[in-house]
């Protein structure tokens, strides 16, 4: 079993450090911040990651990972150093802000006293993980380490299930170690427990970096893909949701992420979409398809709000909106990029006031909104109903597949029903007396 350091105890790398403990490997999870480091110690998960609690517990019973704020001794004490730090949009330049990555990379350097493989698991560019062996090789010149890229392909809402039953798992590794070496020979133990699971793919380090954006790009431009054609199927009178069922069905396209929405958010696709197109542009090579599926998405939600708004009778001034739905996605706490909350600044923007519902969501976006008296948040989709002129499902928490209807029909005022992630049945909808609005 490997000693595994984790550094950026977020969505990922706590994920990481946990399932890495749960498959037998002695993990420490390391994090500059302190109140997080303090939770974990506590046996609190500070995120919304369903089934984590249980992990964590039976982590901690195992003895098999322990959480600190001291990043030296864990990289003096560990062979494998994951980092797992965030790389978010550049709102200037819109390319993969790396300065965390490449501030972790000076802390490791001076604390390498033995050999290490320092692996990336952050979505970095191109280019990157030379980089970070630069920084290291110059601030310990000595320094006796390899440098790994090992992307990773979970989901918030599913995570320990997506990294513990990986489609694939890729490890990109310098050419002398990508046939045999120390490098390789520790993530082969690594992720040894997978061999049966899901192909692991060994290539070299470009590749590696290149397969993650290229993943995400392409998820996101499926997404693209239909909802333009939801928004066509709407004009000529074809149903979408039989048009999705039904080209999912070839086994070349697929069923996965076919189903129209208001877009694609979170703290991913939208930053890895934008990146890889910077990385094109750095490099002479056109990427129209991407391109173009950044600038679709980007009108989508204001297509959103303009669609809420004609619902409203063409004007939202002065009237609810109960909003249900604040996260990215169902299952997760994460508001970043967010089409909900670009919609509901909008439709604030056109005066509207906002009753807001997410299970899990509302205090991140009470940090995100701050002191706005044009939103109040409640703790059942029934009271943000109460006395609303319309009804908005924007993230697909299952709950909202089961409202009640008849109940909610009763608490409302104008009976107008968006449902813009096609959760409720439209006959069971209008039967109920709604008006009802889907995608
Ligand atoms: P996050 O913001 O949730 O977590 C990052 C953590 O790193 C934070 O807890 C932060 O305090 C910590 N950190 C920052 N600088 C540090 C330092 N110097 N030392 C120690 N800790 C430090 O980010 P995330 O969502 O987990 O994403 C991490 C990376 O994984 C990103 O590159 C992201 O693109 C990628 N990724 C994310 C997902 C996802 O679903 N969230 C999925 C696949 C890949």
């Amino acid at each position: 079993m490997t000693k595994i350091a984790v550094i950026g105890t977020g969505y990922v790398g706590l994920v990481s450090g946990l399932c890495f403990a749960k498959i037998g490997h002695n993990v420490i999870c390391v994090d500059s911040d302190e109140t997080k480091i303090a939770k974990l110690q506590k046996g609190e998960i500070p995120i919304y990651e369903p089934g984590l609690k249980a992990v964590l517990d039976e982590a901690v019973a195992n003895k098999k990972i322990t959480f600190t704020t001291d990043l030296a001794s864990s990289v003096k004490s560990c062979q494998a150093i994951f980092i797992a730090v965030g790389t978010p949009q550049d709102e200037q330049t819109g390319s993969a802000d790396l300065s965390y990555v490449f501030k972790v990379a000076e802390q490791i350097a001076t604390n390498i006293d033995s050999y290490k493989v320092i692996v990336t698991k952050s979505t970095v560019p191109v280019g990157t993980n030379l980089q970070v062996k630069k920084i290291i090789r110059k601030i310990n010149e000595d320094a006796d380490f390899a440098v790994a890229s090992n992307p990773e392909f979970l989901r918030e809402g599913c995570a320990i299930d997506d990294f513990l039953r990986p489609d694939r798992v890729v490890i990109g590794l310098e050419e002398v170690e990508v046939g045999q070496g120390e490098a390789r020979r520790i993530m082969e133990e690594i992720y040894s427990y997978f061999n049966k699971i899901a192909p692991v793919i060994f290539t070299d380090i470009a590749t590696a970096e290149m397969i993650k954006y290229a993943s995400n790009s392409f998820l996101a431009m499926k997404i693209g893909f239909i909802n333009e054609i939801a928004d066509l199927c709407e004009k000529v009178g074809a149903n979408v949701r039989k048009l999705s069922e039904a080209i999912g069905l070839d086994a070349r396209i697929g069923n996965k992420f076919l189903n129209p929405g208001p877009g694609f958010g979170g703290s991913c696709f939208p930053k890895d979409i934008l990146a890889l197109t910077n990385i094109a542009k750095k490099n002479n090579v056109e990427l129209s398809l991407v391109e173009s599926t950044i600038i679709s998405n980007g009108k989508r939600k204001i297509k959103m709000a303009e669609k809420i708004i004609a619902a409203n009778n063409k004007s939202v001034d002065e009237k609810t909106i109960a909003v249900l739905g604040l996260a990215f996605k169902g299952g997760t706490d994460d508001i970043r990029y967010s089409p909900s909350i670009a919609i509901i600044k909008e439709l604030i923007k056109r005066g509207a006031k906002i009753h807001a519902y997410d299970k899990e969501a509302i205090p991140n976006t009470q940090k995100e909104l701050g002191n706005n008296s044009d939103i109040s948040y409640f703790e059942s989709p029934y009271e943000a109903i109460k006395q609303a002129d319309s009804i908005v499902i924007a993230t697909e928490w299952e709950e909202f597949r089961n409202l009640d209807l008849e109940k909610i029909k009763k608490l409302q005022k104008n009976n107008i029903l968006i449902d813009l992630r096609n959760m409720i049945d439209p006959k069971k909808a209008r039967l109920a007396g709604f008006k009802y609005f889907g995608i």
